[in-house]
């Protein structure tokens, strides 16, 4: 009876535990929603606010950021129960695979000795070591974010998962943590892969003088990133950083713009922090202009139901068997089906009429598909 009773505990523990986890992030520096990143994200954005409206500037921060009515909203809400969800998911099934990218660090070390032997010795200074380091790491980290999240956009499958994200209608900062729980396990092994890899090459050269600049435990860029404003990303509050600003580091608006319904706006601004990546990629939006943005995915084109747990944790996989199904009765290559409303006319163009026309009736949301 009490082994019964040890072992009950013993699987309800970390539940609990991994129930309260999301709670502590006010207290992480390493989190977007630590609290001091928060509260500048108000100080800035009652000051974006003011320059536009000086006599209401209050009464916007209030409903565009501070309102239970946005926190309360049933989208918000999912954004929550997600968050909560997540965390024990990964509790429970992720955390025993994951390796650590220290593993993976010292991984590179060995293979890199095997192959061309120790290193040699460097001229350079513990400062200029830790700086490259630092700098390396953000770009690799930034660069790796990019590409997996257009990868999300563009390969069908991940899209179905992706659209967890973008189907929330009212944005708060805990828009940040909306999300589906494979798209959360892709992000979490990027990070350990890269910062891992980047690691064990600097390991390899420069051994332990390979540390980054930190503050509070968290690389100083990272940091800075999320003090500017990071947490105004998912909110209602209109902060372009101006032109030139953001042709080197996107501003929350910009984000803003990848979360619009438009679809002249699809497709833009994939990147966190740089604009490099997307200027480079051909996906840079600026924010002139384009105030008013509204969140979210048209009915026909979502999945799920964006305010229901169970549905939007249910309805990627049963679109990706659809999706499946679908490609092998057509016999069509992956790599030609289309990720998005708009992806899908280019695509449909391209089929013969008999398989558009199939192909519009199998793809017409079901009943079934917005159930939870
Ligand atoms: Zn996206
Ligand atoms: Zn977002």
């Amino acid at each position: 009876m009490t082994s019964a009773l040890d072992a009950l505990l013993s699987l309800i523990e970390p539940v609990v535990s991994a129930l309260l986890n999301p709670s502590t992030f006010l207290y992480d520096p390493s989190k977007r929603v630590f609290w001091p990143y928060l509260l500048a994200s108000v100080v800035i954005a009652g000051v974006a606010l003011a320059t536009h409206d000086r006599k209401h500037w209050w009464r916007g921060l209030y409903e565009k950021l501070l309102s239970p009515k946005l926190w309360l909203h049933p989208s918000s809400l999912l954004d929550m129960k997600l968050m909560a969800s997540k965390s024990v998911i990964r509790a429970l099934l992720f955390a025993p695979w994951i390796a650590s990218a220290y593993g993976i660090a010292l991984g590179v070390v060995r293979l890199s000795t095997t192959q061309f032997g120790p290193a040699h010795e460097t001229e350079l200074g513990a400062t200029e070591i830790t700086l490259i380091y630092t700098v390396v790491l953000f770009v690799c980290s930034d660069f790796s974010r990019y590409a997996l999240h257009r990868l999300c956009h563009e390969v069908p499958f991940l899209w179905q998962f992706h659209q967890v994200h973008h189907s929330a209608e009212v944005m708060t900062p805990l828009t940040l943590y909306r999300s589906h729980p494979v798209e959360n396990l892709l992000f979490v092994l990027r990070g350990v892969v890269v910062t891992g890899l980047v690691t064990g090459v600097f390991f390899y050269h420069f051994g332990t003088q390979a540390v980054q600049y930190q503050l509070l435990g968290v690389n100083v860029f990272g940091l800075l990133f999320n003090i500017f404003g990071a947490n105004l990303r998912h909110s209602q509050v209109w902060l372009s950083f101006g032109a030139t600003v953001e042709r080197v580091i996107l501003s929350p608006a910009q984000h803003q713009i990848h979360h619009s319904d438009d679809p002249k706006h699809f497709g833009s601004n994939y990147g966190s922090c740089l604009a490099l990546w997307d200027r480079m990629g051909g996906s840079f939006h600026a924010a002139q202009g384009q105030e008013g943005v509204r969140f979210g995915l048209s009915q026909d084109e979502s999945n799920h139901d964006p305010h229901r747990l169970g549905s939007a944790l249910v309805g990627p996989f049963k679109a990706c068997w659809e999706l499946a199904s679908t490609r092998l009765r057509l016999k069509k290559p992956v790599e030609s089906q289309p990720t998005s409303k708009h992806a899908e006319v280019v695509y449909l163009e391209t089929l013969t009429g008999a398989q558009a026309s199939q192909t519009m009736i199998e793809r017409e949301p079901s009943e079934e598909q917005h159930a939870s």
